[in-house]
């Protein structure tokens, strides 16, 4: 067994979902009580050969819920991802018992129209916005004062992972539009909904939406080149840069020149 010590939590595996050959999800009972906000990430550890290997995962739950989930991709080349695929349902991990980062969804800016955009793990920060909006909204705490706006790109529809929830929850919440789109429809012949890069698509919505940069907030979740062409796009469209939140999941390896 690993042992956890001051800085970590034992985070005990409860269920495990595979959506596709490369993404599954996982909830986990925590060892102690881990307080964090919607949008933030908790840091998970295994053991490597030498030393504890850590990364950094957004939390997909929501405060209220008695387990803590996370969405992954398998990064077949990677350190930590090929450890965290082999855990099965009983199994043990560490996590920081401090959670962290500030990709929260921000109300205090009097705007009240937030632009979520993500490719595939990069949903996760959003589903935990949008559990609890909707959990709020169940309990009249919130009342629709603000309106989530979420494009979510993958290849194929399969890689979306939590698609039918969110289609469930835009079909009852008039404070939120879901549109998933699918980059690569001609390896997905049954799907019926939007098509084309979740980067190609801002314009379009964004002008369906009336949403510009005086009037909203701007979230990029997930793949750096994503983040770096909508970031482009959105400071062509005015939006000013305190208005536009990242988070970025890796750092893109540089291309090496090759002589030729
Ligand atoms: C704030 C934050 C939140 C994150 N949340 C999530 C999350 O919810 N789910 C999730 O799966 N990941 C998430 N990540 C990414 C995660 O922390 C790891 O970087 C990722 O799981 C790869 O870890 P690894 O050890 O297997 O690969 P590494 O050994 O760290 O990386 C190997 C190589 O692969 C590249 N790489 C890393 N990730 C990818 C990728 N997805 N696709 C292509 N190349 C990649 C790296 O740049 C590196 O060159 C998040 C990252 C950050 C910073």
């Amino acid at each position: 067994m690993m042992v956890a010590g001051d800085k970590f939590f034992r985070a005990r595996i409860t269920r495990r979902v595979q959506f596709s050959p490369e993404l599954w999800m996982i909830r986990v009972q925590a060892s102690g009580e881990f307080k964090f906000a919607p949008g933030q990430y908790a840091t998970l550890g295994v053991q490597g050969v030498h030393k504890l290997l850590e990364r950094p995962y957004s939390i997909v739950s929501a405060p209220f819920e008695d387990e803590l989930e996370f969405f992954f991709e398998l990064v077949p080349q990677g350190e930590v991802t090929p450890e965290l695929y082999k855990l099965q349902v009983g199994d043990e991990m560490l996590m920081r018992k401090v959670p962290k980062g500030r990709f929260t969804l921000d109300t205090s800016k009097g705007r009240t129209n937030h632009l979520l955009i993500s490719t595939v793990t990069g949903i996760a920060p959003f589903v935990s916005y949008i559990r609890m909006l909707t959990r709020d909204s169940r309990e009249q705490r919130f009342r629709g004062e603000h309106q989530i706006y979420l494009l979510n790109g993958a290849s194929r529809s399969w890689e979306f992972g939590y698609l039918d929830e969110l289609n469930r929850h835009a079909a009852q919440a008039p404070w939120l539009k879901y549109v998933p789109t699918v980059s690569r429809p001609w390896d997905d012949p049954n799907w019926s909904g939007e098509v084309g890069r979740v980067d190609d698509l801002v314009r379009k919505y964004a002008d369906m939406w009336s949403l510009d940069g005086t009037n909203a907030i701007a979230y990029l979740c997930g793949h750096p080149e994503m983040i770096e062409h909508v970031k482009g796009i959105l400071k062509r469209r005015g939006f000013p840069k305190e208005v536009i939140k990242e988070e970025i999941y890796w750092v893109p390896k540089k291309q090496v020149a090759v002589a030729t």
